[in-house]
């Protein structure tokens, strides 16, 4: 094989390895259930290990040299154990039965082996899963160590390996995990920046809890999501009361301490799969998907009730305050997402003017 012919096989494994960083990108970003996310991972890394096979870098009398190893060895580092077991299944089916000769056995149990080292290196001396540059060279030798397997043919192809292609084992190996484990990294990067502005647009940074945006995405995933024809949805409203009397009393920044306050025992009263949210200045809300109307005034009685025994303390100031809440139930037919909210709204307007601290439940088509 000419220097070039093995250039421009390098160059296309190169381009090999960008594609599976952007494969590997999509597929984190999906929201795949993680096994299905490992066999697609593994699928595609044996695929481009067979891809890699079928341009090699070189081939002598019993030993091919391409990049199958190392994109089986990564795609157990980064995709975990399952999706290196798929990747090496293909790999080896494809060295085997299509490539056969005499190196077939050996090929076959180093392209496991791969896999094996692959899942070791970013197991036992990668932190959380995020090779350094460094890191990743190691990574591309440890993987490389894979053919210690010439052994199986014999002491003295093992030797002549050592002294003949290994380096260029090596060399592809080392670049492969370098350059796959580069763009990896750029493409969790940028998955982390995503995220972080996701979370940004959808969370209010007072007090932590989602913000009104986030509270009405939630609320139409509630009204289509599944649950068949029965379904219910229940939402509390809350509104500090003489909220404006605390801010003058005490300053801006103790009203800002009782809403953080607030928004501590909502965060704690309320369940799992209930959003909370700072959906105005000192009005908040609970949503309750398929919940009931007794379960939802159990919820805003417990809140109200631990309410009016917090006590805020901010510098020399210390005082308590109360709330009060609109509760709306919905069952299907669910009405439209403003007709809910407009719901819930008029029960906290009705508290308002019943004389505040107190909890009113909307009228209208509730579930039992
Ligand atoms: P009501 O019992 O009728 O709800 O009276 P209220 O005073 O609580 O209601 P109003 O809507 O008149 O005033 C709300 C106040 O909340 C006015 C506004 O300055 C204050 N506010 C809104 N957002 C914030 C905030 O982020 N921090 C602080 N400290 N105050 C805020
Ligand atoms: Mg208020
Ligand atoms: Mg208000």
């Amino acid at each position: 094989m000419s220097p070039l012919q093995i250039l421009a096989s390098l160059a296309g494994s190169a381009g090999l390895m960008a594609l599976l960083a952007l494969t590997f990108g999509t597929l984190e970003r999906s929201r795949l259930p993680g096994w299905s996310r490992s066999l697609a991972a593994g699928l595609m890394f044996g695929f481009v290990a067979v891809v890699a096979m079928l341009t090699p870098v070189i081939v002598m009398d019993q030993v091919v040299i391409d990049g199958r190893s190392v994109i089986v060895g990564l795609g157990a580092a980064y995709g975990g154990p399952l999706a290196g077991l798929v990747a090496a299944v293909v790999a080896a089916l494809f060295r085997y039965f299509q490539i056969g000769g005499p190196g077939a056995f050996p090929g076959t149990i180093g392209i496991f082996l791969a896999a094996l080292l692959g899942w070791a290196w970013m197991r036992f001396s990668v932190a959380a899963g995020r090779p350094r540059f460094h890191q990743m060279a190691i990574g591309g030798f440890v993987i490389s160590q894979q053919f210690l397997v010439a052994w199986i043919i014999g002491p003295h192809v093992a030797a002549q390996m050592i002294a003949t292609v290994y380096p260029l084992l090596l060399l592809v190996s080392v670049a492969g995990a370098v350059v796959l484990g580069t763009l990896v990294e750029r493409e969790r990067r940028l998955i982390d920046a995503e995220r972080r502005l996701e979370q940004a647009a959808l969370r209010d940074s007072l007090t932590g809890l989602s913000n009104r945006r986030d509270f009405e995405q939630e609320l139409i995933r509630a009204r289509s999501g599944p649950g068949g024809a029965e379904r219910s949805v229940a939402m509390i409203f809350l509104d500090l009361d003489d909220f404006k009397k605390i801010n003058d009393r005490y300053g801006h920044a103790a009203g800002d301490e009782a809403l953080r306050v607030f928004g501590g025992i909502l965060g704690r009263h309320a369940a799992e799969r209930q959003t909370v949210a700072r959906i105005g200045g000192e009005e908040f809300a609970i949503l309750l998907p398929d919940h009931d109307l007794p379960e939802a005034c159990r919820l805003a009685d417990g809140v109200m009730e631990a309410l009016r025994g917090a006590r805020v303390e901010y510098g020399s100031a210390a005082f308590s305050m109360t709330a009060s809440g609109g509760v709306a139930c919905f069952s299907t037919p669910l009405p439209e997402v403003d007709d809910m909210l407009r719901a819930a709204d008029e029960a906290l307007y009705e508290a308002k003017h019943g004389g505040r601290d107190r909890v009113v439940v909307a009228a209208g088509p509730v579930a039992a």
